[in-house]
């Protein structure tokens, strides 16, 4: 991420006077910095003034020198990435691309750490490494690393692990939410609209809810297809997927419900919008959605089998197995929506290289 320190500092740590000044932000900035956790920049002015300030370590000086004699360098992180956290002299309103955070509200140890990919039910964030590398190399961002630190909010108790993260003031979290939909225009889930019904207010994070049903869901359709067609036990899926997957309404796999599958009780059990927007998806491809008689969720008339629990997992080791890069598969659909991510993630989690021997 991209730490600013804003001109507003200049006086109010008194920079241009020999009074003792505040800092201590300085210290941890320069250990930030040269740690490579993030990015910080500020203005020619500001650099100069704390590479030959008498208030600060010989090595944290040595480290605004080099970021004053490397400027053009060091800023070009700003051409390619919109979000700023700006550290500043006193609290303003933030922005779409600006946070704004008081010098007070930082501690001892804030930033230095990676910033938090908060997770719903998993720690595997390997579609998030795929996501980010894709908007790395398409944006030739290649000179660009990226790091996080990936917790779980463990479902339901998201909303409580956010509120206890960020209310540290140690580091930055994006927390990513599945939107457990069930069709295009159907209810968020609970835990995402938790969210939303009970905002967190604060500086130190944001929330961002997935455009598809769950993390599993933004693996492309091909994939989806590959696993139906070449695992043995998902063999009872091949028909349907691919009839899906060449239908047009291949945006379905957004909402797929991957793990428990979709059986007619289910189905029947949907709210009005979502349950038409699925039969009619069945209907244009030849699929009986005739209403059964059983009385529960555990109802075997699947139109769709159950993936499982572990479908991330199978996933990864197939692609593996069979070496095809998911990055080449995706169509305008699962495009779009990758690039998305890609950007959050990138805005969030890049990070310039250590600097050893200062
Ligand atoms: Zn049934």
């Amino acid at each position: 991420m991209i730490i600013k320190l804003d001109d507003t500092l200049i006086n109010f740590c008194g920079l241009q006077s020999n009074d003792q000044n505040d800092s201590q932000i300085f210290e941890l900035l320069a250990d930030v910095r040269i740690r490579g956790f993030h990015f910080v920049i500020g203005s020619r002015k500001l650099l100069r003034l704390l590479g030959s300030s008498k208030f600060i370590s010989e090595k944290a000086k040595k480290l605004y020198q080099k970021l004053y004699n490397n400027y053009t360098t060091e800023m070009a992180i700003s051409a390619s990435v919109d979000f700023t956290l700006n550290i500043i002299d006193s609290k303003k309103s933030n922005t779409t691309n600006d946070i704004f955070i008081d010098i007070h509200d930082l501690n001892d140890n804030t930033f230095l750490l990676r910033n938090k990919l908060l997770l719903e039910n998993t720690v595997d964030s390997n579609i998030y490494s795929e996501i980010i590398n894709k908007y790395i190399t398409q944006n030739s961002l290649n000179a660009i690393q990226y790091n996080w630190d990936v917790s779980m909010g463990g479902g339901t108790t998201t909303h409580n692990e956010f509120k206890r993260i960020t209310n540290e003031n140690l580091t930055y979290t994006l927390c990513v939410l599945d939107s457990d939909k069930t069709s295009p225009h159907s209810n968020l889930g609970g835990t995402a609209l938790q969210f939303i019904t009970k905002p967190i207010l604060t500086d130190f994070g944001e929330f961002y809810i997935l455009p598809v049903h769950e993390m599993e869901n933004l693996y492309p359709v091909e994939i989806i297809s590959a696993i139906s067609n070449g695992i043995p036990k998902f063999i009872k899926n091949k028909k349907i997927i691919n009839k899906l997957s060449t239908n047009k309404n291949c945006d379905s796999f957004c909402y797929i419900d991957l793990k428990k599958g979709l059986n007619i009780y289910t189905l029947y059990n949907l709210n009005v919008d979502c349950r038409d927007y699925w039969i009619n998806i069945f209907d244009k491809i030849g699929y009986n959605t005739k209403k059964c008689s059983c009385i529960d969720k555990n109802c075997r008339h699947f139109l769709i089998y159950p993936f499982g629990r572990n479908i991330a997992d199978e996933i990864i080791d197939f692609v593996s197995k069979i070496g095809v890069n998911i990055k080449d598969l995706l169509n305008s659909i699962y495009e779009e929506i990758w690039l998305e991510i890609g950007k959050l993630l990138f805005e969030k989690f890049c990070c310039p290289k250590f600097i050893p021997n200062i």
